[in-house]
């Protein structure tokens, strides 16, 4: 199955963008960069741009981050439309898109442990697809062997029948992207719904038209695309921004060193300072130069239309 955008649904009456952090730890730069680009993209193109706190985690939220991740985006000069959204208060949206699924005959309950899961995904067959793509091992089995491991006690993950889908799409940074969309979990064996689904239906409910984000989730994008399609829902844009990489050339993480706002406070660098590296770090600004964040719009503006990416 080959499909590319634009396929199902009317497109978003808005076509807004978003940030959508998870508060299981402070914002670092790399975050911060992909936030301050999504709201430029946002802006410069006169869309809202809307905030979503990622928390169905609860096991690994910590609500002290919410707040601290907002007055960090705040610090910047970034600025967000309407309340900021959070994804523990949304379950019922959640259970609507498992139902409309089920009814088409696509979920299925697996009983893998991470292990099983991992030995089956080194089999040479797996080659081609996601990191920690699922090998289907639950998906053909009978009534008997699924409830011999129903009285085994372990609550069972929900799974889709993606039938090894093949997704292209062309994303506005990177380019044409082609993936194999595999069996995803939907609602973990806890009953936390995955952030693949979450995603999926909170950008259409939002009515996001474009969702800019780390290129760390390019390869799940052709899954997003495949549940979006199932559910009937348009697609969104997508555009993902490179990852900022530390010293090392590793992707920029807390070992790296002071790599939060706060950090950088520690050090003597203001918000300003460091909203205008983030911007120099990706051409919207010279070394040393402060640039306002409504010049940064207007930088960005004339690099969209100049047909440059940032
Ligand atoms: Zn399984």
């Amino acid at each position: 199955m080959v499909a590319g955008l634009n396929l199902h649904g009317p497109p978003p009456a808005v076509a807004d963008g978003r940030f959508a952090p998870s508060p299981t730890g402070g914002l670092h730069l790399g975050n911060l960069r992909t936030a301050l680009l999504a709201w430029l993209f946002a802006r410069a193109q006169g869309a809202g741009y809307l905030v979503r706190v990622e928390d169905l985690d609860r096991g690994r939220v910590r609500e002290r981050f919410v707040a601290e991740q907002l007055a960090d985006l705040a610090a910047l000069g970034i600025d967000w439309d309407g309340p900021v959204v959070r994804q523990s208060q949304r379950t019922e949206l959640y259970e609507d898109a498992l139902a409309t699924l089920r009814a088409q005959d696509l979920v299925y309950e697996c009983w893998c442990t991470r292990a099983e899961i991992r030995e089956a995904a080194s089999a040479p067959h797996m080659e081609g697809l996601p990191e920690g793509a699922y090998p289907g091992t639950c998906r053909e089995l009978s009534a008997r062997e699924r409830s011999v491991r129903a009285v085994a006690g372990r609550p069972p993950a929900l799974r889709v029948r993606a039938d090894d889908a093949r997704i292209e799409f062309v994303d506005r940074l990177c380019g044409a992207f082609s993936g194999i969309v595999d069996d995803m979990v939907v609602r973990r064996g806890d009953g936390v719904f995955a952030y693949n689904l979450g995603v999926v239906v909170d950008d259409y409910q939002q009515q996001i038209g474009e969702i800019v984000r780390g290129a760390d989730l390019l390869d799940s994008t052709p899954r997003q695309l495949w549940l979006q399609q199932r559910l009937g829902l348009a697609h969104p844009g997508y555009a993902h921004v490179p990852l900022m990489l530390g010293a090392d050339g590793a992707r920029l993480a807390k070992r790296h060193g002071a790599v939060t706002l706060a950090d950088r406070a520690a050090l003597g660098e203001t918000p300003e300072r460091v909203r205008s590296d983030l911007a120099a770090s990706v051409g919207l600004a010279a070394t040393g130069e402060r640039p306002a964040p409504s010049e940064l719009v207007e930088r960005m503006r004339s690099m969209i239309a100049s047909g440059v990416p940032a």
